[in-house]
């Protein structure tokens, strides 16, 4: 399908790429600023990350106890009732330089702007980030492990009294072992630097700590994992150079989120749009040059 889109309309035309919560509140800003977004989201759903959460809201103002699916079905019939134009399922293309403006090819349609807005996300780091460290790939076909922190066993049947690690030292590692720390046995956290996430949950994790429920193992490298059906043993250097084993019965990776424009960096370039640069910083700058 083309979406009809005559020159006049093209040069209100604002192309939103991503549907997550960024994408749909930028589309209806858009909207109401009286210019045309499309929306296009590479998946059957809008939500982006809150389609991968079953936590309940505490941040968004209003919706408090509502999980993260449940504010993703929220947010979409606030666009559908704003009669907005979203393509779904439909993974850009191409992103060709016309002129002043853009020709965005995605798998089910085609259409010219004037503007774009990036609105991509991020990704969950995963198996990828990690496959350096020997044993590894053993991930891949076991249980005992979870990347995703929508995907959390909280349940009590599955951890109950299980030694459990968990990698990362951000607000999402620490949040991790402060919600097992009632039902698993102990937690070995495994942290590579410094503890980075907010000044409350470092309090909690002291705590824990105190009270011998959580390990920390701090300014550790990761060596390797030997995953089998029974456990985790987890080898690891210390700051004093000291090899280390630690057994385990289930893994935890929360090991941060990177930013999702790899596909969108290629497109630009084969376009002749432009190039997005990234900068080093903790926190990303963006900037295309046009
Ligand atoms: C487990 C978990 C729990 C969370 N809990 C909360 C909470 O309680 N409260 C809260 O406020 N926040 C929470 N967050 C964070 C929140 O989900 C994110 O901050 C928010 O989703 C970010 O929105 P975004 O639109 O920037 O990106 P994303 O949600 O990542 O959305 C980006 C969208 O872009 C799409 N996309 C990517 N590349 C392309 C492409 N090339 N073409 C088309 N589409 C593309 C993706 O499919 C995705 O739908 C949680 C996150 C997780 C993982």
């Amino acid at each position: 399908m083309t979406i009809s889109n005559k020159l006049e309309d093209s040069h209100k035309t604002v192309a939103v790429i991503g549907g997550g919560p960024a994408g749909m509140s930028c589309a209806l800003w858009l909207k109401q600023l009286g210019l045309f977004p499309i929306l296009i989201e590479k998946n059957q759903k809008l939500g982006g990350l809150q389609q991968a959460s079953h936590f309940q809201n505490v941040w968004y103002l209003g919706l408090s106890g509502h999980t993260g699916y449940e504010l993703a079905d929220i947010f979409q019939q606030h666009m559908a009732a704003e009669n907005l134009t979203i393509l779904l399922d439909s993974p850009l293309k191409g992103i060709i330089k016309a002129g002043e403006y853009f020709k965005i090819v995605t798998g089910t349609d085609e259409f010219t702007a004037r503007s774009m807005v990036i609105a991509t996300g991020q990704r969950i780091k995963g198996y990828e980030d990690i496959k350096s460290v020997q044993g590894s790939h053993e991930f891949l076909s076991s249980q005992r492990v979870c990347f995703n922190p929508g995907a959390t066993p909280l349940l009590i049947d599955k951890l109950d009294r299980q030694v459990v690690g968990i990698v990362g030292g951000g607000d999402n590692g620490l949040v991790t072992a402060i919600r097992l720390a009632n039902t698993a046995q102990h937690i070995h956290l495994f942290v590579r630097s410094q503890l980075r996430g907010f000044a409350l949950n470092q309090q909690e994790i002291f705590k824990l700590i105190q009270v011998g429920k959580v390990t920390l193992h701090q300014l550790v490298t990761i060596e390797q994992f030997e995953v089998s059906q029974e456990n985790i043993c987890i080898t690891f250097q210390d700051e004093k150079q000291q090899h280390n084993q630690v057994i385990l019965d289930y893994m935890c990776f929360r090991i941060g989120f990177a930013p999702n424009v790899k596909d969108i960096v290629q497109l630009l370039e084969q376009g002749q749009v432009g190039a997005l640069e990234l900068s080093q910083g903790r926190y990303r700058k963006v900037s295309l040059k046009i």
